[in-house]
C-alpha cells in the first residue's frame, strides 16, 4: 500500500475475486528501503504538537497522499480532507488520533477509487475508556454497518471509544481490524494480505531460507507471533477464532504463491514434522526461588504474585519444579533497580532458600502439535542444544505440549536456533 501502484495492486486482487467484499486498509509503509512509514511521520507530528513545535513534519504526510492520489488519477479533493485531518490533529492533540489518521485518509481514498462506501473504524470498532478493545460491542456495531452493503472499505488500526475519543491497537493493528471485520461479517476466510509470502519455520535473519509453512494452527499461531514471528499482530487471533473462521496469509507482491493458512486447532492434521515451527526473543529476566516444601506451603505463589501485581509487573511464564518456581519477566518491563526490589519483596514475602536473578535470557519456543505425539524431541531439541555448546538456563514446557521454551544467554541466541532449525528442519 506504499504507493499509488501498489494501491491499484490491492484493488485488482479485492476485484478479481467477486468473494471478496470487505477490504480493511492499513496506512502506507516504505516505498524504499530508507523511506517513512506513514504511521511513523505521524507520531512525529504528535510529538512536535506536545511540544509546541510547528508540525512541519505533517508536510511529507501531505506530499505522499497528493502523489498517490494523483498517480491513481482519481477526482477526489485530497485537499480539502487533509486540511481538516491537519486542524483536527492540531485541535485533538492526541497521539492515537493522530496515528489513526494514516489508515483513515488511505481508507478514503481506496473508497474513492473502488467506487465503494467507507467505513469510518470510530463508528463501528469500540474502545472502552481505558483502551482496550469492546468486542461484544464492536462485533454487532460492524455486523449492523456491513449489513446491506454488498462491498465496502474500512479503516484499520483504529476504533473509538463511548464518547468519540479515538483509539488505537498497538502497532501492525490493521491486522486485529481486519480479523474483526472478518467476524463481524461471518466471513468464510479471512485474507491477510502483506509483503511477504506467509511464516517461516525461523527467522530468515538468522537461518538461511528457512522451510516455508504451509498451515499452522491458531494456537501454533499465537506461539510463533508472541515470541517473535511477527508476520501477523498476535491479537488478530481472538475475533476469527471463536467463530472458526482460516486466516489465509498472502503476499500482495507474489500473489500466485501459496502462503499460510492457519486454521483452527480442532481437527487441525499436524504436519508431519514434530516441530511447525521456531521463534525467539532476546532481553528477558528470570526471577528464580527455590524452597524446599513448597508445593506444601499453601499461598506460596500467590504471595510472590502479589509482590509482581503491586508493582505492576506482568510475566511471560512462570516454569515451576517441585521446590522451584521461576518467573520471567521482559526486561523492557522493568525499571532502574526493580529488580532489585522484587527480588527484595519476593523474600520478605515468602522468605525462600534461595532467590536469584538472571538477565539477559534469550527464550526460544520451539512449537508443534506433533510434539506431543512424538517420542523424543525434547532428547533431540537438548541434545542438539548440547552439541553447539550452549548451557540451558531454563526450560519450560507449556501443559498444552505444544510448545517447549527454552531460556539461554543472549549471546547464545543466535546459535541455539540454528542448532535446534538444523535438527529439526535439516535432517
Ligand atoms: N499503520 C499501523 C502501524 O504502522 C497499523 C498497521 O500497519 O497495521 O503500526
Ligand atoms: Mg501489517
Amino acid at each position: 500500500m506504499s504507493d499509488g501502484t501498489n494501491i491499484r495492486r490491492v484493488a485488482e486482487i479485492f476485484c478479481s475475486d467477486p468473494a471478496r467484499r470487505y477490504l480493511v486498509v492499513s496506512a502506507p509503509g516504505k516505498r524504499f528501503g530508507g523511506d517513512a512509514k506513514i504511521t511513523d511521520l505521524l507520531y512525529e507530528t504528535h510529538r512536535a504538537v506536545a511540544e509546541g513545535r510547528e508540525p512541519v513534519i505533517f508536510r511529507k504526510v501531505k506530499e505522499r497522499f497528493f502523489g498517490i492520489v494523483r498517480e491513481l488519477g482519481i477526482s477526489f479533493d485530497i485537499g480539502s480532507v487533509l486540511a481538516e485531518t491537519e486542524e483536527a490533529i492540531l485541535r485533538e492533540r492526541s497521539e492515537e488520533f493522530t496515528a489513526s489518521r494514516g489508515e483513515y485518509l488511505i481508507a478514503r481514498v481506496m473508497a474513492a477509487l473502488l467506487g465503494v462506501p467507507f467505513i469510518d473504524a470510530k463508528d463501528v470498532v469500540r474502545f472502552s475508556d481505558d483502551g482496550r478493545l469492546d468486542a461484544g460491542m464492536t462485533f454487532s456495531l460492524t455486523a449492523e454497518a456491513l449489513r446491506g452493503k454488498e462491498r465496502a472499505v474500512v479503516a484499520g488500526f483504529y476504533g473509538a471509544d463511548g464518547a468519540g475519543k479515538i483509539h488505537t491497537f498497538s502497532r501492525g493493528g490493521s491486522d486485529v481490524s481486519g480479523a474483526i471485520v472478518a467476524r463481524a461479517a461471518g466471513a468464510e476466510l479471512y485474507e491477510n494480505w502483506t509483503d511477504v509470502s506467509g511464516f517461516l519455520a525461523c527467522d530468515p535473519r538468522i537461518v538461511d531460507s528457512p522451510a516455508h509453512i504451509a498451515s499452522l494452527s491458531y494456537r501454533e499461531l499465537r506461539e510463533l507471533s508472541y515470541m517473535g514471528a511477527n508476520v501477523l499482530h498476535s491479537e488478530s487471533i481472538f475475533p476469527v477464532r471463536e467463530a472458526n473462521i482460516p486466516i489465509l496469509i498472502k503476499n500482495t507482491f507474489r500473489p500466485s504463491d501459496e502462503g499460510t493458512l492457519i486454521v483452527p486447532t480442532a481437527g487441525y492434521v499436524p504436519a508431519a514434522r514434530p516441530v511447525t515451527g521456531i521463534a525467539g526473543k532476546k532481553n528477558f529476566a528470570v526471577i528464580y526461588i527455590e524452597k524446599s516444601n513448597m508445593n506444601g506451603e499453601i499461598g506460596f505463589a500467590r504471595r510472590i504474585l502479589s509482590v509482581l501485581e503491586r508493582r505492576g509487573i506482568s510475566f511471560e511464564h512462570m516454569p515451576s519444579g517441585i521446590d522451584t518456581i521461576s518467573f520471567v519477566i521482559d526486561e523492557a518491563e522493568l525499571g532502574e533497580g526493580t529488580l532489585e526490589t522484587l527480588e527484595r519483596e519476593i523474600c520478605e514475602a515468602v522468605h525462600p532458600d534461595l532467590c536469584k536473578t538472571l538477565i539477559d535470557i534469550a527464550l526460544i519456543a520451539v512449537v508443534g502439535h506433533g510434539m506431543s505425539k512424538t517420542v523424543g524431541t525434547s532428547a533431540r531439541l537438548f541434545d542438539a542444544i548440547a552439541r553447539a555448546g550452549v548451557n540451558v538456563r531454563m526450560i519450560d514446557q507449556g501443559s498444552s505440549e505444544l510448545n517447549i521454551i527454552v531460556g539461554v544467554d543472549n549471546e547464545n541466541y543466535e546459535r541455539t536456533m540454528r542448532a535446534v532449525y538444523d535438527e529439526f528442519f535439516k535432517k
